[in-house]
């Protein structure tokens, strides 16, 4: 077998991946938001504020974007960072960002709570060592076309190098259907708790690629028994500099957590908003 530390073999218990206050991987569901990339200060603070009212556990930004056209817009780099910090002062919660280069493995780690691996560096199997020596937790997206066991098999080369604090993430493959932007794998969810003690999450904005779809399927990845879910927000996705079109509004995002309070109560699991009354818009 090619992979033993991430197995549940090795290890019965499933792993708590603990960030500050936040858990996951116990019974409480963790939800992460932001927009897909860090774009401004004002703009990124203003969001953060509406989202730590919603109630979110954790924020999410890029500074470093791996674009497909090398002409799009590829991230405020360091200066995403500071704003990424910034937004953790001031909202007291944790931040994700994704690396994509070894050379910035240090620097991303000095600024981020998390750091995320994305999809297209999967199997960039020098960048995943290079995290594994860095004693932040590593979110771990699912390649664009690869297998469970090579997702496995990546967060293997993280845990090798000594950190076992790795979240899987359920982000969409590449299938024959055109209709969404990848087909959202609900089945990887059952198969990673299977067959790993690590925690899985799903990332229904980049499954789906158009934000009406984005909450039925965070109703599914819940249900299935995902641990949290990833979900781009942004304070106008009309004007978005990256991934527009499946970004919520935070009035949509409210209506998002509304709905899934109910499916998570339905399979067992904790969502702090349970214990509110429902997200009102009038907040936000
Ligand atoms: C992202 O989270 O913004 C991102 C680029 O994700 P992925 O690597 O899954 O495409
Ligand atoms: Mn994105």
């Amino acid at each position: 077998m090619g992979y033993r530390l991430a197995s549940r073999k090795t290890k019965k218990d499933n792993t708590l991946v603990t960030i500050g206050d936040v858990v996951v991987g116990g019974e409480q569901l963790t939800v992460i938001a932001g927009p897909c990339a860090v774009e401004n200060r004002d703009r990124y603070i203003q969001i953060a504020l509406q989202l730590k009212k919603i109630g979110v556990q954790m924020l999410r930004g890029g500074a470093f974007k791996p674009r497909t056209s090398p002409y799009a817009f590829q991230g405020l780099a360091e200066e995403g960072l500071d704003i990424l910090a910034e937004a953790r002062r001031i909202t007291g919660l944790p931040v994700v960002t994704e690396v994509m280069d070894t050379r910035d493995v240090e620097t991303v780690a000095r600024y981020a709570d998390v750091i995320q691996i994305g999809s297209r560096n999967m199997q960039n199997f020098v960048l995943l060592k290079e995290v594994g020596r860095v004693s932040k937790p590593v979110l771990l997206k699912r390649g664009l076309s690869a297998t469970i066991e090579e997702w496995l098999m990546a967060a293997e080369y993280v845990m090798a190098e000594g950190n076992s604090q790795v979240i899987m993430c359920e982000r969409g493959i590449r299938t024959f259907e055109t209709h969404t932007r990848n087909t959202l794998d609900i089945s990887a969810i059952p198969a990673i708790k299977h067959l790993s003690h690590l925690p899985v999450i799903a990332d229904p904005s980049h499954a789906a690629g158009k934000w009406g779809m984005v909450s039925p399927l965070s109703k599914a990845a819940v249900a299935a028994g995902a641990d949290g879910l990833l979900i781009e927000v942004h304070p106008c996705p009309d004007e978005a500099l990256c991934d527009g079109g499946q970004s919520l509004t935070p009035a949509n995002f409210a209506d998002l957590i509304n709905e899934i309070v109910p499916v998570a109560d339905a399979v067992g699991r904790k969502c702090q908003y349970q214990t509110k009354s429902l997200v009102k818009k009038s907040v936000i």
